[in-house]
């Protein structure tokens, strides 16, 4: 088997995936090929395959570097959950789970090892992984190594030492972090050669972008939240006393919220955490602590009560929406105070910590910036795409406020243009927005008197708006061109080469204001490559399975989504599979886990599809499998992972007495199933099994007559046959006899 044979084999079987996306195909080749690497994706993107998968091509394990205790627990949860053997080692293991992690590593049964950086670079700790034959070191979170970066932790300085204590073996970097300094401060500090370089797109297309004045905060807030109730959300607030009140005032509204800040004593902000992550809670309301070391992939919306301090803070906070890959929105709310209270904060830590002056200038920059972005009227994925210095290819991105054509035409948007572009003439070209916008407004502010800019012509010309606003059309007229600003320490708003062309109305300038509420909530399917929403019927079963879901995860004390995620049991909902069969065909769920409880999710669709009349296999999945093929895996699992228990339970009893050709009746009698789990438990065997004929449980006409249907409506689904027959076949009887075709073409 060549080596991409045997990735795309793993993937299956381990992941339930049926490709690697690009950069994560790279990625592995190139640890695999003993290379150093240095991959950057945004949240969301998939890094944890690349360096989770090339242990189970090799053999060898990886070492992977983690900086939060709760983020590795859930990791290895998951990925025992996969089949995939991994341990994690920190401070906080029990006298037991240390045994067993001592003997696990000495049986040689390890494919990952998740380590605390303090940790890994104790002595005892090293000798062990030197022993153990590691093939690979990942650094997961790698700019948290660099003092640039916006998660600067000192006890990742020390992994420049893993180069010499593991000469040869190559190390991948993973990060989120987009900027170059950053980016290159990794590949120095941890020593990487001739790193292979992977930076992917950083849009999310998933997400939709949502930028709105602040006009009653707790009640807009509610509303965004509104609209997905029952989801979970997060809530950033600057100061611990708004996420108190925001939460408050949340809970009066019926919905319920908590607050977490650092102020918070550590047992309860736990609590708010684990919560969260087992699904008891939906809403946070925080403060930027809150989110690293939560996985959770379901966040569906992302609420900024008020401007976030730089655009890699709002990238990396509305990065926790959707990271299922499903649609989520964000929604920012802000107003002018937001960005003099940032200054202020920064200039009062900038004091208070002595920092150099370039330090505190960088941060204001980086204000600058990001209130730029909300106060442009352009396309907000195209305008954080750019800022990452990457290029946007898409016209429009139909998942924003603006592509959504949310924001409104204001009323004489050309006169207004002009007023502004005069006045900046009338100021000589030397001042900033702001002061731009004072002389417009018509302000007597010292300033303004002492430069005598009450005596201009354009002086109160816009009487009626506010300074936030004159600012944001002056921002959109920099952004279409028509102004420009400078970039040094005090930027001044000056003329371009079009300005004139607007001021004789050669050009029309246009601009727009945000409305203040949302129209209808849209979605950003069209643009993710989603497919359809779910219908109201099966949203009901969603629901149901995520209830199963949360049950399953609660006996086994693991958060929910390392189960299945969102993606999974919204494809369960629409294929509604009866039989294993159709099972293996829904994305992200391997054999493993078909093993593990694939029944029991078989039997909690097959419950509520029956008590809410609601057929069955109704699409084909989108992976074309079979089980037969998926069996096959199975007996080649020769990795040293625990035994896996092949076919035990219920449908296997059921096969015994299929073999011996009992009929349906004869299985319902001997098991006490109920007559549609055993008409399931057929399907599964037929499929496994591949007997040469099926007609002890269908008569051959009734046999043929299915292999028309099938043949009539082509590639089309059960239930298609099911309509083309006239209703005059039952849908256990088409699933048998295409289990059959299926298993004897293969
Ligand atoms: P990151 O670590 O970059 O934030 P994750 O590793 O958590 O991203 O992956 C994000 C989501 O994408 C997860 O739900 C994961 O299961 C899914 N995913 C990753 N790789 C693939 C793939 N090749 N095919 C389908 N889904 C994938
Ligand atoms: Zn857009």
């Amino acid at each position: 088997m060549t080596e991409a044979e045997s990735i795309r084999e793993i993937l299956r079987r381990y992941w339930g995936f049926e490709e690697l996306r690009p950069l994560q195909a790279e990625a592995i080749a190139a640890t695999l090929a003993g290379r150093d690497s240095l991959t950057v994706l945004p949240t969301g993107g998939g890094k944890s395959l690349c360096y989770q998968l090339p242990p189970l091509v090799s053999g060898r394990p990886t070492l992977v570097v983690s900086p939060l205790i709760a983020l590795m627990r859930d990791q290895v949860a998951g990925l025992k959950l996969a089949g995939v053997p991994a341990a994690a080692a920190h401070g906080n293991l029990t006298a037991d789970e240390s045994t067993e992690l001592r003997r696990a590593v000495k049986a040689g049964e390890l494919r990952l090892l998740l380590v605390a950086p303090e940790r890994l670079l104790m002595p005892d700790f090293l000798a062990m992984c030197v022993k153990m034959g590691v093939g690979a070191i990942a650094i997961d979170e790698a700019h948290c190594i660099s003092q640039w970066g916006h998660d600067f932790r000192p006890e990742y300085r020390r992994l420049s030492e893993l180069r010499e204590v593991f000469p040869g073996i190559p190390i991948g970097a993973y990060t989120a972090t987009a900027t170059p300094r950053v980016r290159d401060d990794i590949a120095a500090q941890l020593r990487l050669q001739r790193p292979v370089t992977l930076v992917g797109s950083f849009d999310r297309p998933n997400l939709t972008y949502r930028v709105l004045p602040r006009v009653s905060l707790h009640d807009q807030i509610a509303e965004a939240l509104h609209r997905h109730t029952d989801r979970a959300g997060i809530v950033y607030c600057i100061s611990r006393k708004d996420s108190e009140t925001v939460a408050e005032s949340l809970r009066a509204r019926k919905i319920d919220a908590r607050a977490y800040h650092a102020g918070m004593d550590g047992k309860m902000r736990s609590r708010v955490s684990d919560d969260f992550r087992a699904e008891r809670l939906n809403v946070v309301c925080a403060t930027v602590a809150f989110g690293m070391g939560i996985d959770r992939g379901d966040v569906r919306c992302i609420v900024h009560a008020a401007m976030p301090k730089s655009i890699e803070h709002y990238q990396q906070e509305t990065g926790r929406a959707g990271r299922d890959g499903l649609p989520a929105e964000c929604v920012l709310f802000h107003s002018a105070q937001d960005v003099m209270r940032w200054r202020q904060l920064m200039e009062r830590n900038a004091e208070e910590t002595g920092s150099a002056p370039e330090f505190l200038q960088g941060q204001l920059d980086l204000l600058n910036q990001m209130h730029r972005l909300i106060s442009g009227a352009r396309c907000r994925h195209r305008a954080i795409i750019e800022y990452f210095g990457q290029e946007y290819g898409e016209p429009s991105c139909n998942a924003c406020d603006f592509c959504l054509g949310e924001l409104a035409q204001v009323l004489d948007s050309h006169d207004t243009a002009r007023k502004i572009i005069s006045c900046v003439a009338r100021c000589q070209q030397r001042y900033g927005a702001a002061h731009i916008a004072e002389v417009l407004r018509g302000s007597r502010a010292e300033r303004i008197v002492r430069a005598g800019h009450d005596q201009l012509s354009t002086f109160g010309l816009l009487p009626g708006l506010s300074k936030d606003q004159i600012v944001s059309y002056i921002n959109q007229l920099i952004d279409a061109g028509d102004l420009e600003r400078t970039t040094d320490e005090y930027p001044v708003i000056r003329l371009t080469g079009t300005s004139v062309e607007v001021l004789k109305s050669l050009r029309i300038a246009n601009l727009v204001e945000p409305k203040v509420a949302v129209a209808a909530p849209k979605k950003a399917r069209q643009a993710a490559g989603a497919s359809e929403p779910l219908s109201a019927e099966e949203t009901q079963l969603f629901e149901h399975l995520r209830i199963w879901r949360r049950t399953l995860a609660a006996d086994r004390g693991v958060p929910p989504y390392v189960i299945l995620g969102d993606a999974s049991l919204e494809e369960l909902s629409r294929v509604r599979p009866a039989s294993r069969q159709t099972l293996i065909n829904v994305r992200g769920i391997g054999s493993k886990k078909i093993e593990d409880f694939g029944q029991d999710l078989l039997e909690a669709i097959r419950g509520y599809c029956e008590s809410a009349s609601m057929g069955m296999d109704a699409r084909a999945g989108s992976r074309r499998r079979t089980l037969a093929g998926a069996g096959a895996e199975d007996n080649q699992q020769a990795s040293s992972s625990a035994p896996v228990s092949r076919r035990s339970g219920p449908s296997s009893a059921a096969g015994v007495y299929f073999k011996a050709g009992a009929s349906i009746d004869e299985v319902i009698a001997a098991t006490g199933r109920a007559r549609s789990t055993v008409c399931g438990y057929l399907a599964d065997f037929i499929a496994a099994e591949r007997p040469r004929s099926i007609e002890a449980w269908i008569d051959e006409a009734t046999y043929q007559r299915v292999v028309e249907g099938m043949e009539a409506v082509g590639g089309g689904s059960f239930k298609d046959v099911f309509e083309h027959l006239g209703g005059e076949v039952s849908y256990d009887q088409i699933r048998w006899v295409w289990a059959h075709r299926e298993a004897v073409s293969a």
